[in-house]
């Protein structure tokens, strides 16, 4: 397959040619753009085995290098791919009793919104065979609530782990209906439904977000 390098994109922010200063071409559809090689080496410098740099690299969403095809079929094709109309970056951490959950980013889509967010703990321990999932409970300004979480995901990143005594797992909630148009603060609860078996029992974590 022949690829038209003027529709080049960064594999690790997605901007075209056209928006960066410079782009290397790897193997296949791989780019990666000069801003992205700086933050890389930002990485590669900074000991810290968490670092923001680094987490926020690691959980973009992937960028889809798709051949152009007729708008129908792709979207026969990929029904379920949307794009999202406003992406807040949130970067927001907090930790407690070994444990830490970095709110990442929240997006707005068409008829919900999905707050992804990782999570670092110690690893479950063996007999385990499924990622408990967080519960979220949120409530906004004007007193509406969202809690649930259908279309939401969990991922284990073992790539993400500094040691075998920490685990990073990469998730998503999804919630609907889209605040409305009076929304300007979320007050966002989370909680681990294991947390309760902790010595303490786990508080929930407390964010506060604005939109
Ligand atoms: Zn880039």
């Amino acid at each position: 397959m022949s690829t038209d390098r003027t529709q080049a994109r960064c594999s690790f922010c997605g901007r075209h040619t056209s928006e960066v200063r410079r782009m290397v071409a790897g193997p296949g559809a791989a780019y990666i753009c000069d801003e992205c090689i700086h933050l890389c080496t930002d990485i590669l410098n900074d000991p810290t085995p968490f670092s923001t740099k680094a987490l926020e690299l690691a959980s973009r969403p992937p960028i889809v290098v798709a051949a152009p095809r007729p708008a129908d079929e792709a979207q026969a094709a990929h029904p379920t791919i949307e794009t999202p109309q406003r992406t807040l970056l949130l970067e927001q951490e907090q930790k407690q009793q070994g444990m830490t959950l970095i709110l990442h980013r929240l997006q707005l889509y068409q008829t919900y919104f999905e707050l992804h967010f990782l999570w670092i703990r110690p690893p479950f321990s063996a007999g385990f065979s499924f990622v408990p999932r967080i519960i979220f409970f949120l409530r906004d300004n004007t007193g509406a609530q969202w809690h649930g979480d259908r279309g939401g995901m969990i991922l284990a990143r073992p790539d993400l782990a500094s040691s075998p005594s920490n685990a990073v797992y990469q998730g998503s909630a999804r919630f609907r209906p889209l605040p409305s148009q009076n929304t300007s603060t979320l007050t966002i609860r989370a909680a681990e439904p294991l947390g309760q078996f902790e010595d303490p029992p786990t508080r929930p974590w407390h964010f506060e977000i604005t939109l």
